[in-house]
């Protein structure tokens, strides 16, 4: 398994806007958002993709997008959300360690474009809400 930026971001060694985390899984703000709040759901172990997880840790990455998926929604004033998991460069994976997007879609379409607010101004949105 090759290392990846996403391997350092669970070490604590690269920084990424966390807005979730738990034994299992980190949920961060994705750097070139799609939209307001884009999101990364990861596990803390190392795999490629859908073809190199294990069943239980996929299921754990699923659990997270689960509960976090409204939470965002509410948190970021969202109408829905796209949730896409690429595997594979011809499939368009850049980093290899197995995520999930979340994408938040607004009705207000100018939401979907960062409008100067910060991703540190979002992360706190979202977190704030969360607890
Ligand atoms: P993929 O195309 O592999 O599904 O998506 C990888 C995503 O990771 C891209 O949307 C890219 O913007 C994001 N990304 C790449 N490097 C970093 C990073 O260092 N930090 C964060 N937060 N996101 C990253």
């Amino acid at each position: 398994m090759e290392d990846t930026i996403f391997g350092q971001i669970v070490r604590g060694e690269a920084p990424a806007y966390k807005v979730y985390e738990d034994k299992d899984t980190l949920a961060f703000l994705n750097i070139h958002p799609d939209s307001v709040g884009h999101t990364l759901v990861i596990p803390k172990v190392a795999a490629r993709n859908i073809f190199d997880v294990d069943a239980d840790t996929f299921t754990k990455v699923m659990q997270t997008v689960h509960d976090l998926a409204p939470k965002l929604r509410d948190a970021l004033g969202a109408s829905g959300m796209r949730i896409v998991i690429n595997n594979e460069a011809e499939a368009g994976q850049v980093v290899f360690h197995i995520h999930v997007h979340l994408i938040p879609f607004y009705k207000n379409h100018a939401a979907e474009i960062p409008d100067g607010e910060s991703l540190e101004e979002v992360a706190t949105r979202i977190t704030a809400s969360l607890t």
